[in-house]
């Protein structure tokens, strides 16, 4: 079975295909789970700049490959020959097909994808856990452009799943970050978490000499809070878009010629950066758990959808193995 976006708000199951061998350099694997991104539902409201429909979505799956091993899947496809590719910069590929946007993605019992997109995970780790490599990866790319660094202090925006495994990466590596969360019930939602690492998490901040902000919600309030909260000298990474058609007054970008600020955009991952976020992820799942909100049948997406799009919870996960059955 598979879930397809057939039109705006309208996510259908269908029966899987059957289709032949896949092309030269592509498997066909077995999904086991599949994440829900914002990404997906928002795709499913009012489309994507990448999009063509009918469309199976999903790019935060693992799968079982012909050799029986577990994977998660880098979403892109890239040529391999761009300048970009060339350059180590494969996310920004030229010729980019990604996942459950320009291909059929995860959101079904099986998938087609390039064989070099397969990224192995330990036994240890749970395949539930293992949805998240991929917004973690998103993660690490943009503080790895960000040369996030020991003691830097960390402004995050956003108490959802991103923010919060925004903060974690940043522990990581010696940072200390703060995360602002603007709704009370998230914060609480968000204990479990919140406890079990330490991370702190408030309404708001007064401090203003941060070395690196963070926007992890697509909110513009971030983004320009964000830009006066920091030391001189200090970057703002802008990893969510922002709310479309909204308002920004010139004055807040004086800040960053005044004071020397440094913005830079992040989008998407490479394969290493999935690896690197496999290898935290198998480490800290005790934490990770409580990020996870719930594991549902697929049939549940549609009825997500919304709750996804609200930023209502944490990750919802698609468990596809109970629909292998019929189809093989
Ligand atoms: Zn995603
Ligand atoms: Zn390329």
């Amino acid at each position: 079975m598979k879930m397809v976006l057939t039109g705006l708000k309208c996510l259908e199951i269908r029966e899987s295909d059957h289709v032949g061998r896949p092309p030269a350099g592509y498997v066909r694997v077995r999904v086991l789970c599949c994440a829900i991104c914002r990404t997906d539902a928002k795709m499913w409201s009012e489309g994507h700049r990448d999009l063509v429909l009918p469309r199976v979505p999903g790019h935060e799956m693992v799968v079982v490959g012909e050799q029986q091993g577990r994977y998660v899947v880098w979403p892109g496809d890239c040529c391999g020959s761009c300048r970009y590719c060339r350059a180590g910069r494969e996310n920004l590929c030229e010729a980019m097909q990604i996942a459950g946007f320009h291909r059929d993605g995860g959101f079904a019992d099986r998938v087609i994808v390039p064989q070099s997109s397969l990224i192995p995970i330990p036994k240890t780790l749970q395949t539930v856990i293992a949805c998240l490599a991929e917004p973690l990866g998103c993660v690490l790319h943009a503080l790895e452009i960000g040369g996030i660094g020991v003691n830097d202090r960390v402004l995050i925006y956003g108490g959802g799943t991103l923010g919060l495994l925004t903060a974690l990466a940043a522990k990581t590596v010696g940072a200390r970050p703060v995360v602002i969360e603007k709704n009370p019930d998230k914060i609480r939602l968000a204990a479990g978490f919140l406890d079990k690492t330490k991370i702190v998490c408030l309404a708001n901040t007064d401090e203003n000499a941060f070395d690196l902000a963070i926007n992890a919600c697509p909110d513009e309030t971030a983004f320009k809070q964000g830009l006066t909260r920091l030391d001189k000298g200090g970057r703002f990474l802008f990893f969510s878009g922002l709310t479309k058609n909204r308002m920004l007054a010139t004055g807040l970008l004086d800040r960053v010629h005044y004071r020397e600020i440094i913005l830079s955009g992040s989008y998407g991952l490479t394969r290493e950066n999935m690896r690197r976020a496999v290898y935290l992820l198998e480490k800290h799942q005790g934490a990770l758990k409580h990020l996870i909100e719930a594991v549902v049948p697929p049939e549940k997406a549609p009825e997500l959808m919304p709750r996804v799009l609200a930023g209502d919870g944490f990750k919802y996960v698609l468990d596809f193995k109970g629909s292998f059955v019929n189809t093989e």
